[in-house]
């Protein structure tokens, strides 16, 4: 058996580390980066996870966490928060517009730092504007 990829500590308890493990959520193929004190299952292929009752810690982020800005993370991206370093991601929205009447949609990418969220793993920090060079 290979073994587990250590990203970092885990910043929610003291002696967790947090693991590449790989699931399956609703047939596709997606990276959970757990800590090594938090089991998680799922009885119904990756609607919901639910974590085991031997779990000490719950933090965990989502390799799609940011998905809906059409952003996967990469293990630099998470070993970076964990570090406390400036990690900069690069998003995608779409944009409504109006012309002639018509609604268009323009897919608009933009660069983000994102931080460490112990809630909710990984958040994106939209009040600070990164200078395009
Ligand atoms: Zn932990």
């Amino acid at each position: 058996m290979s073994k587990l990829r250590i990203l970092g500590k885990c910043p929610s308890c003291d002696n967790g580390n947090l693991e590449v493990r790989k699931k399956e959520v609703s047939g596709k193929k997606v990276e959970l980066y757990a800590c090594s004190n938090a089991k998680w299952t799922t009885e119904d292929e990756g609607e919901m996870f639910e974590l085991t009752k031997d779990s000490t810690c719950s933090f965990k982020i989502w390799q799609n966490s940011l998905g809906r800005y059409g952003y996967w993370l990469k293990h630099s991206d998470v070993r970076g928060i964990l570090n406390q370093e400036d990690v900069i991601v690069e998003l995608s929205s779409k944009k409504i517009r109006f012309e002639n009447n018509k609604k268009t949609f323009k897919k608009v990418k933009y660069k983000k730092y994102i931080s460490l969220d112990i809630e909710y793993g990984v958040s994106i920090l939209f009040d600070i504007n990164i200078d395009e060079d």
